[in-house]
């Protein structure tokens, strides 16, 4: 069968963080491939995101929103549902960094990342499960991070949660597999946004020396990976960690 260029034409997809960054570029690459677009985020830009999405000529809402806070994202499933009809594809994406060494990360630092990047993404994959069990399919894609698999000195707090986010995905892997619904994560290693553009220059510069692809990644290197595991080129894939990382963590 000749391949579509829009292989998710009229499924919904729901990114989280979706206002920036790999979120942002998933987002316009999703829709590029045909697919309705909700995103949520805690920064204003979420409203601006959408419309250049929807310029695309596909459906797209930009609804202010934090992933910790149960209430609120329960309600905007029922809502997006209602609006676009269906909850098909769900990326994990909102995530934060508070770096510091063990003895001077506070218990508010830790608490905070765990929150967002951890519990945020439970209550997003427990809140669209609800709809996909219904409809029987559905795709999530958790974006974990290498520094999940290898760990870092300086992250104790994001790399157990992005380890926690590999353990997430593959129990509800398994949980959710009978029902047609795939879970899979991304392991990303370095990619070029705001929440890398603060580090040091000397970090990034030892950062650098370890990817043997010897480059730092785009977002679209992440967002293609998205395309792949929310579509059904995909469709024998669960329960997987993808590793685009340019061989960082290898
Ligand atoms: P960005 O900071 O550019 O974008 C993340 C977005 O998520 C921001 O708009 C952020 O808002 C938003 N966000 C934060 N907290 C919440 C919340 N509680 N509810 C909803 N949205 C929230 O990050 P990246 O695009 O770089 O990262 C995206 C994902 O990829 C993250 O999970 C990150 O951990 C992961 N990742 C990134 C890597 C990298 O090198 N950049 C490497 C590996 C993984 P605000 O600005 O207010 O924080």
């Amino acid at each position: 069968m000749p391949r579509t260029p829009t292989p998710l034409k009229g499924k919904t997809a729901v990114i989280t963080g979706g206002a920036r960054g790999i979120g942002r570029i998933a987002a316009l690459t999703l829709a590029e491939s045909g697919a309705n677009i909700a995103l949520l985020d805690v920064i204003e830009d979420v409203k601006a995101t959408a419309a250049e999405i929807a310029a695309k000529g596909v459906k797209a809402q930009g609804y202010l929103a934090d992933v910790t806070h149960t209430e609120q994202v329960t309600g905007l499933f029922k809502e997006i549902q209602g609006t676009f009809g269906s909850v098909d594809v769900l990326v994990n994406n909102a995530g934060i960094t508070r770096d510091a060494m063990l003895l001077r990360m506070s218990d508010e630092d830790w608490d905070k990342v765990l929150a967002i990047n951890l519990r945020g993404a439970f209550v997003c994959l427990r809140a669209a499960a609800r709809y996909m069990l219904k409809q029987q399919s559905g795709c999530i894609v958790n974006i974990a991070s290498v520094v999940g698999v290898i760990g870092n000195a300086g992250q104790c707090n994001y790399s157990a949660s992005k380890a926690g986010m590999i353990g997430l995905t593959k129990s509800a892997a398994r949980e959710l597999a009978s029902r047609n619904i795939r879970v899979n994560a991304i392991a990303p290693g370095y990619v070029k946004t705001a929440m890398t553009d603060k580090l040091p220059e000397e970090a990034k510069a030892a950062m650098l020396k370890m990817i043997p692809l010897a480059r730092y990644s785009e977002p679209q290197d992440i967002a293609n990976a998205v395309l792949f595991l929310a579509s059904d080129e995909s469709s024998y894939i669960t329960g997987h960690v993808l590793h685009v990382d340019g061989g960082m963590g290898m």
